[in-house]
């Protein structure tokens, strides 16, 4: 029998080439049926050990030319890419993005709105301090109009030395200030075992940034019925804050409002660097509201109505912004908090821009 011709040869291998095609894309197919099933069942997608003997198998049934480590490779290989097809189908699906649910999430606490039509503002001190100092900052906000009010009671401190926080009396000093003043609050929660208690206190619970991937927190606040305001990590990616969101939603609370607050970059002439980019991308990719943190991502004062601006002009909801009696001698983030004439020249900047809609 003479050999074939290279022109046959070449046919032989089209025809295999063809075949190959068609079995891994079958393979893929099961991959994602798998991946599904999964899903439904609750079970990681990605399996190690199964992985390692699939792996085994094909090996102990090598008979070359191939040796068993490119035999291992190429398989590998196939393997990543049926992988990696099923984190494509399952980011479709987060209940987060846009994909999922086209129009714009509209959180409604106490007769107002974030998300709606009209833009947000939340104010108040980095910390409260004592009731004095919560009763000037909420009286003053309100005869500007503001109705949102901020204030931390469980303070997430970079330094143990530094001033923790009033815990629980501070959440009592924030309820009482708002009821008196008709405001809604807002206060940061660190730990899993406060947030019974403080979603008695307070109407929004912040979830900061050194606490975006606390995953208990999340799934703690997930499995209340209370509006989550979630910041973004200072090294944290756009998509590691919708998959964040993604932990409170999945476990049955859809109120979340995401909040850009600067990320930590070589630039030292801010605290942060404010990502303007973020705030029209996760508008485009999420149907939550977007708020910008102006306070904490720039660490300054002389520049927020521009930050303010731009982040209204790039499509944010809303803006937070922190504000003392007396920025001088706050317990926290002095630097940074603006007294009652710089936010009131704040707000008339921010208004008289037209961008803030009102
Ligand atoms: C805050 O908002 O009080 C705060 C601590 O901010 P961040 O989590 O963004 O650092
Ligand atoms: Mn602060």
């Amino acid at each position: 029998m003479g050999s074939p011709d290279l022109d046959s040869l070449r046919k032989m291998l089209d025809d295999i080439n063809q075949q190959l095609l068609v079995l891994i894309s079958k393979r893929a197919e099961i991959v994602q049926e798998i991946g599904r099933e999964k899903q439904k069942q609750g079970i990681p997608r990605f399996d190690p050990v199964r992985e390692s003997v699939m792996l085994e198998e094909l090996v102990s049934r090598n008979e070359g030319p191939f040796d068993d480590a490119t035999v291992r490779y190429l398989f590998k290989e196939i393997f990543k890419a049926s992988l990696d097809l099923q984190q494509k189908e399952q980011k479709k699906h987060l209940l987060v993005t846009r994909k999922r649910k086209s129009e714009d999430t509209v959180i409604r606490i106490k007769g107002i709105e974030i998300g709606g039509e009209k833009s947000t503002i939340i104010a108040g001190p980095c910390t409260i301090e004592s009731y004095e100092q919560m009763r000037q900052v909420a009286a003053t906000l309100k005869s500007l109009g503001v109705t949102v009010l901020r204030g931390g009671a469980f303070k997430s401190r970079t330094s143990p030395y530094d001033f923790q926080g009033l815990g629980l009396e501070g959440l009592q000093i924030l309820q009482r200030i708002a009821q008196e003043f008709d405001m809604i609050t807002m206060s940061e929660i660190m730990s899993v075992s406060d947030m019974e208690i403080a979603s008695q206190y307070i109407d929004i619970i912040e979830i900061g940034a050194k606490n975006m991937q606390n995953f208990s927190l999340l799934k703690a606040a997930g499995n209340y019925q209370i509006p989550v305001l979630l910041k973004r990590g200072m090294s944290a990616t756009l998509e590691e804050l919708l998959l964040s969101a993604e932990y409170i939603v999945n476990c049955g609370n859809n109120q979340v409002i995401l909040m850009e607050r600067g990320i930590r970059t070589y630039e030292k002439w801010t605290r942060n660097t404010l990502d303007i980019s973020a705030v029209p991308i996760l508008k485009k990719e999420s149907h939550l509201p977007v708020l910008v943190d102006v306070s904490h991502s720039t660490g300054r004062k002389d520049i927020v109505i521009p930050c303010a601006k731009a982040a209204l002009a790039a499509g944010a909801d809303g803006l937070m912004v922190e504000v003392h009696p007396d920025p001088s001698i706050a317990l926290s983030d002095a630097q940074q908090q603006l007294d009652f004439a710089q936010f009131t020249e704040f707000l008339n900047e921010v208004k008289r821009s037209g961008l803030f809609r009102q």
